[in-house]
This record gives structure tokens, C-alpha cells and sequence, in this order.
């Protein structure tokens, strides 16, 4: 088998870092600046543009009028019986499979599977401690916005909690199908109805990120849609380690974590105040510093996505360094476990990205009249037909860099990141199609594997009762550490505002 090394000999030698375009931040200048963008979207029954496209791809209806809650269910004096617990044994979850593709069809809790759930396993405490930075409620928590999902496909927007238990019993009493976190507001969003529109813009939220394995759809084989399998979810974990080292060593984030989304996709919540603060262009700067393929927004061209104005020479440290990441795996997960250009309807994709038509002209008349040649042999092609035609009008070797980005890189949806007023699944929350929990993990532990992932369904068998005695208790704990160390230092630094003001005073 061909490798990158063989075919493209020269080492990628280290360039000066070059002056960052202007539309790109650089990460000294991502100071915490204290105010919220002017909403261009002040509509109460706006849909985030992106909520169309979630992990479920539903439509959503809005129920924002307070006397208009369909969904919202009076507490029963009969708590029903989990339908899983329910079934004397249930069906075995493909979930424990090594290798098996899953869809979104494999399991779908019912209302008194997340009723249990809510109840004895999603901790909500740590929810609330995350958000709130303190052990007393706050207004980081208390003028929080937090969004209810209903099996018909409503979407209930504004709901704001006082404490700990009041989030817990509504989210008891109205179940959702999951809920999401917004942002922190200037007052009480559910009190909205009571101050003009113009009070109620965001003042901070942290940053997100979202990487969805659909994205991928033009490079991937093996799946589709709302498939995934071990192959593709490798395109994701290469993103995270790609995205997680630009946030903390570029842009010197240190509160990250890393959500799975339940299904085919995963989320980067990132906590530093610094973070939250952030106004939209910043944040739109941060995610257009990350997102040098433009997937998003762009035109498609050349082997599917748009063509990168970052890719001129001498390459930028981020290009540089996220080259020597996607490289290595080039080989092994694009050209021989995706062989995304062995037939006919994807080998033009290949053909076409080369910038010389003499040579694509070559490529397309050779590959026509060969059958079932290899994405590796046609990798090989590329080099052989270049020499020759004696082709001079591009470099090979850069042109290889480039597609190796261009298959690789990781792919971003930039309106969730930008957009301050976008909610976002909480952590812990179940995905309605798969019954996955959206748990936390750390990549700098291990690769996340999705089909492994707690399950309703495994969690139920595990021990209906305690959640401690199940597999998601290690997801807990994972949390309830990132929640203890970004406390610690929202603490610390809330005693150093105190301590100055009162010396002010003085
Ligand atoms: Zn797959």
C-alpha cells in the first residue's frame, strides 16, 4: 500500500507564521469584552437556523405563549412503570457491537423510560453547578434560558428555573423529549413578557461547537445519513483532536468539554468566562479561525468543499499543525477504509480537483477504460500521469497536502458557534431517536466510540435503580470534575473582583 511518506517524500519544513487575514482573530485578541452584539433576530418565535438540522432533522414547532403549553403534562399520582423495565428481557443493544453500523432506528425510549430517567439517573445538580459557578443559584443560572423538546416535534422556548430543584421538577412534569441550554439574559427569561423586547438579548452563553458526522457525507462510504459505524466516527475523533489542541494551545481556552450528541455527532461546550463573554463577531472570528474549509455557507467545488484561502505558503502554524495530525491517518482511513474514489460516480471528484485540465483530461480517460482500480492505485495515477505529462502549472506535493484537508479537516457548522441566541442539548440529556445518553468524555484519555456508548435500553439492565452501579456513573464523575475545576477558578476569581471592589470602597 502506498503512504503518504512514500509518495510524498519532501518533509514539510516549518514556515514563520504569517499575519492572520483580518477575518480571522488572532487568539491575543479574544479579551473578554463584556456586552452582547445587537440581535439581529429578536422575534420570540424565531428557530435558530441550525435547530432544522439538529441531530433529529425535525422541523420544530414553537409554543413560546405562556397560556400555549400542549405538551406540558400534569404531574400523575401514579408514577408509570419505565416500558424497558417493563419487558422481562429486553432485545439485545446493538450498542455492545464492535463493528455494526447503527442507524437512528434501533431504540426509542418511551415518555415513561425518560420519566425514570429524569428521576434517578440525569444529574441535575451537576447541571445546575455547571452553570451556575457557585453552590448558591445566581443569575449565570437563574436568568438562564433553557428549551423544552416534545415528542410532537413542539419547542418550548424561555423557561428559566430559580434553583436546583425547581429545574428538576419541571423538567419531571412536563418531560421532554430533551431539553437545551441558551443563554444568560438580563432578567428571568420566562418574565420576557414583562420588559420591552429590547432588554432581552444575551449577555454571555459559553462557546459551542458542533461537528456532525453529515457533513462528511461526500467523503464517507461505508455510511450515510443517520448511519455511523467505527470507520466514519474516525473523521470525528480526528476533529476533535485537531479542534481541542487550536482551542487551548491558540486560543488558551481551559474549561472544554467534549459532549457525544447521541447519535451521530458530538459537541465542544467551552466554559472559561472568557469564553462566555464573548460578543458575536468574536465569536465568529474564533469559529472562522477553526473552520478553514468553509464547508458551510460556500459553494462546493473541488472534490466537494470550497476551495481554502488558507493554503498559501508559507502555511499558517494551525495548517502546519493539524497537516502532521491528518497525514498520518490519510492512508488508513480515507484512501483504504472510505476507498472513496474506486467507482465511477466518485472518481470524477478526484479527476476534477487537479488544477490542470491536461491532467484531469488524462485521469478521467485512463480510470473509464480500467475497472474496479482502487482509490490507492488511483491515488498513485495522480503521481504516475503527473510525471508523465511532464506537468509544471501546480505542485504535486501541495496539491496533495491540500486534498488531504480538503477529505480531513475537521467540519464545522459556524452559525451554532456564532450565534449567541442558539440553544444547544445539554450534556446528559437522551437522543429521542437512539436512546444514547449525550454523555461527556475526555479524548485525552481515549477515543470516543460511539457504539459503545450508554444506552436507556443497558443503563436499565445495569441497575434500574441507582445510577451509581451503572456505566454512565463514569460520565458523572467525569463531569462533575470539569464542573469542580471551572467552580474552583470562578470562585477564586470572584473573590479577587470582591476583594478589589471592597478595597475601592475603602
Ligand atoms: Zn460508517
Amino acid at each position: 500500500m502506498p503512504s503518504f511518506e512514500e509518495s510524498d517524500p519532501a518533509p514539510i519544513s516549518p514556515s514563520p507564521a504569517p499575519e492572520l487575514p483580518s477575518s480571522q482573530v488572532h487568539p491575543a485578541t479574544v479579551s473578554p469584552t463584556k456586552h452582547q452584539k445587537e440581535n439581529d433576530q429578536d422575534d420570540d418565535d424565531f428557530i435558530p437556523e441550525n435547530k432544522t438540522k439538529d441531530d433529529d432533522g425535525d422541523q420544530k414547532m414553537i409554543f413560546d405563549d405562556d397560556n400555549e403549553e400542549p405538551e406540558l403534562k400534569s404531574s400523575t399520582s401514579e408514577i408509570e412503570k419505565p416500558s424497558i423495565i417493563q419487558q422481562s428481557k429486553p432485545s439485545s443493544s446493538k450498542s455492545s457491537s464492535s463493528t455494526t453500523t447503527t442507524t437512528s432506528t434501533k431504540y426509542k425510549p418511551s415518555s415513561a423510560d425518560m420519566k425514570h430517567y429524569y428521576e434517578r439517573y440525569l444529574p441535575f445538580k451537576s447541571i445546575f453547578l455547571w452553570l451556575n459557578h457557585s453552590p448558591a443559584p445566581q443569575t449565570d443560572f437563574t436568568m438562564r434560558e433553557f428549551a423544552f423538546e416534545y415528542k410532537s416535534g413542539a419547542y418550548h422556548r424561555y423557561n428559566s428555573f430559580s434553583n436546583v430543584s425547581e429545574f428538576k421538577s419541571t423538567v419531571l412534569k412536563a418531560e421532554p423529549t430533551r431539553f437545551e441550554i441558551g443563554a444568560v439574559y438580563p432578567i428571568e427569561p420566562k418574565l420576557r413578557k414583562q420588559v420591552s423586547k429590547n432588554v432581552m438579548k444575551p449577555q454571555m452563553k459559553e462557546f459551542v461547537l458542533d461537528i456532525d458526522l453529515t457533513d462528511y457525507d461526500d467523503i464517507r462510504t461505508c455510511c450515510s445519513g443517520t448511519s455511523i459505524c467505527e470507520k466514519c466516527w474516525k473523521f470525528i475523533n480526528i476533529a476533535i483532536e485537531i479542534i481541542d489542541v487550536a482551542l487551548k494551545n491558540d486560543f488558551g481556552f481551559k474549561h472544554l468539554l467534549w459532549v457525544f450528541s447521541g447519535r451521530r455527532g458530538c459537541h465542544c461546550w467551552i466554559s472559561d468566562y472568557r469564553a462566555r463573554v464573548m460578543d458575536e463577531n468574536i465569536r465568529r472570528s474564533v469559529i472562522e479561525y477553526l473552520d478553514v474549509l468553509h464547508v458551510k455557507g460556500s459553494k462546493k467545488s473541488n472534490g466537494g468543499v470550497a476551495s481554502l484561502n488558507m493554503f498559501r505558503k508559507p502555511y499558517h502554524p494551525h495548517i502546519e499543525r493539524s497537516l502532521e495530525v491528518l497525514k498520518d491517518q490519510f492512508i488508513d482511513v480515507v484512501i483504504r477504509e472510505q476507498d472513496p474514489w474506486r467507482h465511477e460516480d466518485r472518481y470524477e471528484d478526484l479527476a476534477r480537483a487537479v488544477p490542470d485540465y491536461r491532467l484531469t483530461n488524462a485521469l478521467m480517460k485512463y480510470w473509464k477504460t480500467t475497472t474496479d482500480r482502487s482509490s490507492a492505485d488511483k491515488w498513485l495515477d495522480v503521481d504516475k500521469y503527473y510525471q508523465n505529462l511532464k506537468i509544471q502549472s501546480f505542485d504535486l506535493q501541495d496539491w496533495k497536502k491540500e486534498m488531504i484537508f480538503k477529505t480531513m479537516y475537521p467540519r464545522l457548522d459556524v452559525e451554532v458557534s456564532r450565534q449567541m441566541i442558539h440553544l444547544l442539548k445539554s450534556p446528559f440529556c437522551v437522543h429521542p431517536g437512539t436512546g444514547n445518553v449525550c454523555i461527556p468524555f475526555d479524548p485525552s484519555k481515549e477515543k470516543f466510540n460511539p457504539l459503545t456508548a450508554p444506552n436507556l435500553q443497558t443503563l436499565f439492565n445495569e441497575d434500574e435503580e441507582h445510577v451509581e452501579n451503572t456505566s454512565l456513573q463514569p460520565s458523572i464523575d467525569l463531569f462533575n470534575k470539569y464542573v469542580r475545576e471551572l467552580m474552583k477558578e470562578e470562585l477564586s476569581k470572584k473573590r479577587t473582583r470582591d476583594e478589589s471592589k471592597e478595597n475601592l470602597e475603602f
